[in-house]
């Protein structure tokens, strides 16, 4: 077989791939080629182009792009490839280059007439003894630098656009030594449960705090770790790190929580990821279910199968997976329809310029909170930093919240020195459960096609030896609630206590300043480490009652007269 059976192509376009054309470009730099030209082409907007026309449109678009691409640079000399998304990396020779990029330019406008495009290009010339991945990026740095200059198709590199590049050069070369001597660091953000207001689970996020250059934000390392493709040791020392730093707590018996852990879909092609996690776990004795993986929106578009396959392996083997920065980019429900996930991370874009009166906001939060509790996917909102904030989240039901308002990255024992409780983690399941249930409140239903009886009045009892707590309730449920005074509540709370005891039945009946209401409770969970166990009660308004003419206007007579008619036992609250 010949050697062109075994190039690596990409799967959409049949273009070379960044592996093949990098290894093809080295050989042709090294070989003293003259007059060679790397020309790194990006689709402006490509991103909203998907949001507008969809998925397949976008992919028609790569697909038509690589066809200009061919018959523009024809011939086994030049070397076409699609790096990833919307980035296209030809190498070719000098002559008449404007020309023949101004072609491409002009092709593919003229494929899409009716809208407006730009593709642009950024051009360097390497000379023989250049690494070939700097010269791609340096051709991409170029291409970056007329982003915002809509007049401008193309540009040469220059010298003094490479500061950035001398960083990430830094970066690739002092990356092992950042780990051998700790300038990598993880810290650990609390989340915290809604439900109980206790920090159920921590984030951990990596830190660079180098000696020479200071502090490296992980926007920049991450980038470069992505671009240059050494992500996966990064990740792989976190999750060390993670299970060193959990190690140590539990053998010294002080609490521990679950931590997620965040990881880039390139883990998954660079590394056997799943198998570093089974180790490290293993190493020390972590219970899978104590790890749990955070994998972000944006890197969903394509259609990956080997991503898919690596989530569900993680699943199905216990680790909860969960869906990073939902909202952010443009195939969020895309992905929710192709992946499966434990928990939802709503980005924290959607709480910068937060209004709680945006009647917009609150329709798309709150239907994307249904949405999810009617898929069994817990709930999460990032970026908390004011009450304000939080007691909104929390009225339209998100689980859990992440954010500055409960405490910024820290060490990992500072979490738990923090004033906010932590939660034991063996409730977590009894937790989940309960945060699934949906509780809408009248007040968050702008639709003006909503009536009063659609949304019922609903609230969480937990019982415990004989105790009843609300854990929860909908606004509906709380403003009843005000309106009844300690003693009945007191009497109330007797009722149900004897009422849920004795499972005498799924239904009772309050009947309460002339109106009769039904209640039906459901068991929701039980907690099986502290015994106990919550309810879901949802009210129903039957009646007013009528004052019926054979009881002589008594109300007492009426509601005897009605307890006969209703099955079900009765409480009187007046
Ligand atoms: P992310 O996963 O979305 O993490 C949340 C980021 O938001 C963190 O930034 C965190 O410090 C910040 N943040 C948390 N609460 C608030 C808030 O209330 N307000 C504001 N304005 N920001 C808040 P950080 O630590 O700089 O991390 C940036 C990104 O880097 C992370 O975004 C994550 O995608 C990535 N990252 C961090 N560590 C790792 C890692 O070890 N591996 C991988 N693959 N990615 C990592
Ligand atoms: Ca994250
Ligand atoms: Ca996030």
């Amino acid at each position: 077989m010949t050697d062109k059976l075994y190039e690596a192509r990409d799967r959409i376009t049949g273009l070379l791939d960044r592996d093949e054309f990098q290894n093809k470009a080295r050989k042709k730099i090294r070989s003293g080629e003259f007059g060679l030209a790397i020309i790194w082409f990006n689709i402006d907007n490509f991103k909203i182009y998907n949001e507008i026309f969809g998925y397949i449109s976008g992919t028609t678009l790569l697909k038509e792009t690589a066809e200009i691409l061919k018959v523009i640079f024809p011939g086994e000399h030049n070397l076409i490839s699609r790096f990833c998304d919307d980035n296209f990396v030809v190498m070719s020779s000098w002559c008449a280059l404007e020309d023949n990029i101004e072609a491409v330019q002009n092709s593919l406008y003229r494929l899409h007439k009716n809208i407006t495009l730009k593709l642009r290009a950024g051009i360097y010339f390497p000379s023989h003894n250049d690494d070939v991945a700097i010269s791609c990026d340096r051709a991409k740095t170029a291409c970056d630098t007329i982003r915002k200059n809509h007049s401008i198709k193309s540009c040469m590199y220059q010298d003094d656009m490479s500061s950035n590049l001398a960083q990430r050069q830094y970066i690739l070369d002092n990356l092992s030594d950042a780990f051998k001597n700790g300038y990598i660091k993880v810290f650990y953000q609390p989340i915290v449960r809604m439900l109980t207001g206790k920090i159920c689970e921590t984030e951990a996020l990596t830190r660079w705090e180098d000696p020479r250059l200071g502090f490296i934000s992980p926007h920049d390392f991450i980038a470069t770790l992505e671009q240059y493709r050494e992500i996966h040791r990064l990740d792989i020392y976190a999750l060390g790190q993670v299970c060193r730093d959990y190690r140590v707590r539990y053998e010294n018996n002080m609490p521990v929580l679950p931590v997620s852990i965040n990881l880039s879909r390139l883990d998954f092609e660079l590394c056997d990821i799943f198998q570093e996690f089974e180790q490290a776990t293993q190493i020390n004795n972590i219970p899978r279910k104590m790890i749990k993986i955070e994998i972000t929106e944006s890197v969903y578009g394509e259609d990956m199968a080997g991503l898919n396959l690596g989530i569900e392996k993680f699943r199905a083997n216990g680790y909860e997976v969960w869906m990073d920065d939902f909202g952010s980019g443009y195939s969020s429900l895309n992905a929710l329809k192709d992946y499966n996930f434990d928990t939802i991370k709503f980005d924290m874009k959607f709480l910068s310029g937060f209004n709680k009166n945006s009647a917009r906001l609150t329709t798309i939060l709150s239907a994307n909170l249904s949405m999810a509790k009617q898929m069994g996917i817990q709930t999460l909102a990032e970026g908390v930093e004011t009450r304000e904030q939080l007691e909104y989240l929390q009225a339209i039901g998100f689980e859990k919240a992440q954010g500055y308002f409960f405490g910024r990255p820290m060490v990992l024992d500072n979490v738990f020195n923090l004033a906010t409780d932590t939660e034991d983690f063996r409730d977590a399941e009894y937790y989940a459960k309960l945060g699934k249930i949906e509780m809408p409140s009248q007040d968050l239903m702008h639709r003006p096609d909503y009536e009063i009886a659609d949304v019922r009045r609903m609230a969480l009892l937990e019982l415990c030896n004989d105790h009843i707590e609300i854990l929860a309730q909908n606004k509906n449920h709380e403003e009843w609630l005000n309106d009844i005074h300690d003693g009945e509540f007191e009497i109330m709370k007797k009722f149900l206590s004897r009422i849920i005891i004795g499972r005498t039945g799924k239904k009772f009946y309050i009947f309460r300043k002339g109106n009769c209401i039904r209640v039906n409770i459901t068991p929701a969970a039980k907690n099986l480490r502290t015994g106990a166990q919550t309810w879901l009660a949802v009210h129903y308004d039957i009646t007013r009652i009528p004052i019926c003419p054979s009881c002589k206007h008594k109300p007492q007579d009426t509601y005897n007269c009605l307890s006969e008619i209703l099955e079900g036992e009765i409480l009187q609250l007046d």
